[in-house]
C-alpha cells in the first residue's frame, strides 16, 4: 500500500511533499525532484531553504513556522530554484494530518507553479502604477467622481496644483478650488451635465496654491456599463489662460482695429477669386449698410454700386481676373436712403497663393473729403475770379490813367481852340462843331472808364486785427491741391507768438497766393531738384511782421530785378504781368513793403512786411500801380511818390 502510494504521489503531475510535525521535510515526490534536480533521498530537514530564492527566504521561513505554531491548513508564496538554475513562482500550500486523539502527526504540502500568473499580475500592477504615474504627472488637473458627481480620486498634479492636503481635498472634491465668480456657472453646467448624462464644459477660473486664479477648461465625459448607465465620471481640468489671454489680446486689438477704421472711415477685405470667398470686416458692412451677418457676393455688391460706375466694377473684376497685382478705384455706392458715398478701393493680390489668386484691400470712405474737396474747389475758382477782377480793376486803373491824361489834354485844347475860333475871322459854326465834337468824344472816353472802375468798385478794403499765419494757413489750404499736383514740396515755418498786424484779410491772402503761384510757377521747369517752397513768418525790425515765400525756381537775373514789379513785365506765355505790381501796391497801402532776393543757392525768395496792429490805423488808401516819378514802373526796393488813383475792386 505504502509503495502503491508512493507510486501515485510520484506520478502526480504536482509537486508534493510532507514534513515532520517540526516542520523538517521527511518525503519529496518525483515532480519536485524533477523540478530541483534534487533527488529524493538527498533533501531532508531544512535542507530545502537552498532551494529558495534569498529574498523570499525570511518571509517564507516565519510565515512557515506560524503555520506550524498554529497547526492550521496555510499558504505560503515564495520563488524555487529549478535544476537549471531559473527561479519560478510557487504556492505553497499545507494542511496537518492529526491521529484519532487529534495529535499532529504530519503535514503535507503542495507546492502549485504559480509563475505565469505572478508574472501577468507584475505586469499588471507595473502598468497600473505608471498610469497612476502618469496621471498625477501629466500637466491636466485630473479627477474622477461617482455617478452622482462626488467626488472619488483627484490627481496628484491637481492637489499640488491647487495646495490641497488629502484631507482639503476629500472634503472639498473638485470644485473647491473655482473662483467664487465662477462656481455657480459651473454648478448649473455640471447639473445639466449628470442630467443629461452626456459630456460637458465649462470655462472657469481656478485658484492656484499661492492664491492666484487661472483660466481652465473644465470638462467631463461620462463612462458607462453595458446597460448605459453611468458609473462614473472622469473629468480634467485643462489650463486655458494663455488661450484666454491670447483671445483677450486678439479680441482688443480687433476692437482697436475696428475702431481705427471706423474712425477712419474705412474698411477691409479679402477676396479669393476662383472660389468667390469675399470676406469683410465689420466696418465695410456699415460703410455700405449690409446687414452684419448678410453673406457677401459680388451681386449684393453690384446692388449698391450707383449706375454710372458699374461698367468702372466690371473693369475691377476683369482686373481680378486677369490677376493684376494692384489695382485701385473711385466709385460710387447708393444707399437705401438715396444717398451717395464716393469711396476709394484698393487692393493687392497676395503673392505666395501660386495660382490661387486672393486680394488682400481696403475700402474708404471719401464721401466728406470729395465734397470739402468739391467745396474747396468752388471757393479756389472764386477766389482766381476774384485774382482775375483785381487784375482787371487794376487794368482799368492803369487805363485810366493812361486815357485820362490825354483825354484831359484835348478836352484843354479844344476849349482853347473854342475861344480862338471865337476871335476874329473865325469860320465859327465848323470850329464850333468840332470842338463840341472833341469834348464829346473826350466826355464819352471818361464815362467809359468811369464805368469801368464803377463797374468793379463792389468792395471795399477794410482793415483789421489780423493773425497773418492764420491767414496764411487758409491759403495753404487753398494752395495745397495745387502745389501737390505741380509736384511741389511745402514746407512752413509759422513763428509762434506773433503779434497781430493790420490789415485786409482778403488783400493780404491775395498778395500770398500771388507770391506762392509766382514761386510753384517758377520751379515748373525743375527736375534736378526738390521743388521746395518755404514759407516763414516772423517779427521784423520796426515793429512789422515780416512774411517770406522761398523757393528752389529758376530765379532771375540781377537786371531783371528792377522790372519784376512793373506792370506788365512778365516772362510767362500766359502770364499778364499785373501779380507783382498789384501786391506791391496792397502792401504799400498797408504801409509796408514787398521785395524780392535771390538766394545763394537756386531760386529767389519774396518777402513782405507789414507793420503790427496798433488800434489807431487810419482807413486804407485805395490801392494804386506804383510809378516812378519819369513815368516808369519802381524798383523793387523803393517807395513810389506818385500814384495813379485806382479804387481797388474785388468782391
Ligand atoms: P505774372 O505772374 O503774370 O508773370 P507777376 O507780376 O506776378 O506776373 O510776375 C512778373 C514776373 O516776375 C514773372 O513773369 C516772372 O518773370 C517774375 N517772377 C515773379 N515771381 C518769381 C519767382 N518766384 N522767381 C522768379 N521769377 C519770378
Amino acid at each position: 500500500m505504502e509503495n502503491n502510494l508512493g507510486r501515485v504521489l510520484d506520478a502526480l503531475p504536482a509537486m508534493v511533499w510532507t514534513a515532520l510535525p517540526d516542520g523538517s521535510i521527511d518525503y519529496v515526490n518525483g515532480a519536485w525532484s524533477d523540478f530541483t534536480g534534487v533527488r529524493p533521498g538527498k533533501i531532508c530537514s531544512w535542507e530545502w531553504r537552498a532551494l529558495v530564492k534569498p529574498d523570499d527566504l525570511p518571509r517564507l521561513v516565519e510565515r512557515w513556522q506560524s503555520i506550524l505554531a498554529s497547526g492550521e491548513p496555510g499558504e505560503m508564496e515564495a520563488r524555487l530554484r529549478r535544476f537549471d538554475g531559473e527561479y519560478r513562482w510557487f504556492l505553497v500550500r499545507v494542511s496537518p494530518l492529526r491521529d484519532k486523539s487529534g495529535d499532529l502527526v504530519k503535514w503535507y504540502g503542495v507546492n502549485i507553479d504559480i509563475d505565469n500568473r505572478k508574472l501577468a499580475e507584475q505586469a499588471i500592477t507595473e502598468s497600473e502604477r505608471d498610469l497612476k504615474l502618469m496621471i498625477d504627472t501629466i500637466p491636466v488637473l485630473a479627477w474622477s467622481a461617482d455617478p452622482d458627481g462626488k467626488a472619488e480620486f483627484l490627481s496628484q498634479y491637481y492637489l499640488n496644483y491647487v495646495g490641497f492636503s488629502a484631507e482639503e481635498a476629500r472634503n472639498q472634491g473638485w470644485t473647491g478650488a473655482v473662483h467664487p465668480d465662477d462656481a455657480t456657472k459651473l454648478e448649473v453646467a455640471w447639473q445639466a451635465t449628470i442630467a443629461s448624462g452626456s459630456s460637458g464644459e465649462c470655462e472657469v477660473r481656478m485658484r492656484r496654491f499661492d492664491g492666484q486664479y487661472r483660466w481652465f477648461l473644465f470638462r467631463v465625459d461620462p463612462s458607462r456599463d453595458e446597460t448605459g448607465n453611468v458609473i462614473k465620471w472622469y473629468g480634467v481640468y485643462i489650463g486655458i489662460e494663455f488661450r484666454k489671454q491670447a483671445l483677450e489680446k486678439l479680441r482688443r486689438s480687433e476692437a482697436f482695429l475696428a475702431e481705427g477704421q471706423h474712425l477712419a472711415r474705412m474698411g477691409n477685405f479679402s477676396w479669393h477669386v476662383a472660389k468667390g470667398e469675399i470676406v469683410w470686416s465689420e466696418p465695410l458692412y456699415r460703410i455700405f449698410e449690409f446687414e452684419p451677418d448678410s453673406v457677401v457676393t459680388l451681386d449684393l455688391i453690384a446692388s449698391r454700386v450707383h449706375p454710372e460706375d458699374i461698367p468702372l466694377m466690371a473693369d475691377m473684376l476683369e482686373a481680378a481676373e486677369r490677376g493684376d497685382g494692384h489695382f485701385e478705384y473711385q466709385l460710387r455706392i447708393v444707399l437705401p436712403d438715396q444717398s451717395v458715398k464716393h469711396l476709394h478701393v484698393v487692393a493687392h493680390r497676395i503673392e505666395d497663393r501660386g495660382v490661387q489668386t486672393e486680394y488682400i484691400g481696403a475700402v474708404l470712405d471719401i464721401t466728406r473729403h470729395r465734397l470739402s474737396e468739391d467745396a474747396l474747389e468752388k471757393v479756389r475758382s472764386e477766389l482766381a475770379k476774384v485774382t482775375r477782377i483785381m487784375s482787371l480793376s487794376v487794368l482799368t486803373a492803369s487805363i485810366a490813367h493812361e486815357v485820362n491824361q490825354p483825354l484831359s489834354g484835348i478836352i484843354t485844347n479844344a476849349s482853347t481852340c473854342l475861344r480862338m475860333l471865337a476871335a476874329d475871322p473865325p469860320n465859327i459854326e465848323i470850329a464850333t462843331e468840332t470842338a463840341r465834337r472833341t469834348i464829346r468824344d473826350g466826355n464819352r472816353a471818361a464815362d467809359v472808364v468811369g464805368r469801368l472802375r464803377a463797374l468793379f468798385s463792389k468792395r471795399t478794403a477794410m482793415i483789421e486785427r489780423l493773425d497773418l499765419n492764420e491767414a496764411v494757413r487758409e491759403v495753404i489750404a487753398l494752395a495745397s491741391g495745387e502745389l501737390q499736383r505741380d509736384g511741389v514740396v511745402l514746407c512752413t515755418e509759422l513763428a509762434c507768438g506773433l503779434p497781430f498786424v493790420a490789415g485786409d484779410r482778403i488783400q493780404l491772402q491775395q498778395v500770398v497766393m500771388n507770391l506762392v503761384r509766382n514761386a510753384a510757377d517758377a520751379m515748373s521747369a525743375v527736375t534736378d531738384r526738390q521743388r521746395r517752397l518755404q514759407i516763414r513768418t516772423e517779427l521784423d525790425n520796426d515793429n512789422c511782421v515780416r512774411l517770406s515765400v522761398q523757393d528752389a525756381g529758376t530765379g532771375f537775373g540781377p537786371n531783371c530785378l528792377e522790372r519784376l514789379f512793373e506792370p506788365f513785365y512778365t516772362t510767362k506765355n500766359d502770364g499778364m504781368g499785373i501779380g507783382l505790381s498789384v501786391s506791391r501796391s496792397i502792401i504799400e497801402c498797408h504801409n509796408g513793403r514787398l521785395w524780392a532776393l535771390s538766394n545763394d543757392g537756386p531760386g529767389a525768395t519774396f518777402s513782405f512786411a507789414i507793420p503790427v496792429y496798433s488800434g489807431d490805423e487810419a482807413p486804407l488808401p485805395e490801392i494804386s500801380v506804383s510809378r516812378a516819378p519819369d513815368g516808369s514802373a519802381h524798383n523793387a526796393g523803393g517807395f513810389h511818390d506818385q500814384r495813379v488813383s485806382a479804387r481797388l475792386s474785388c468782391r
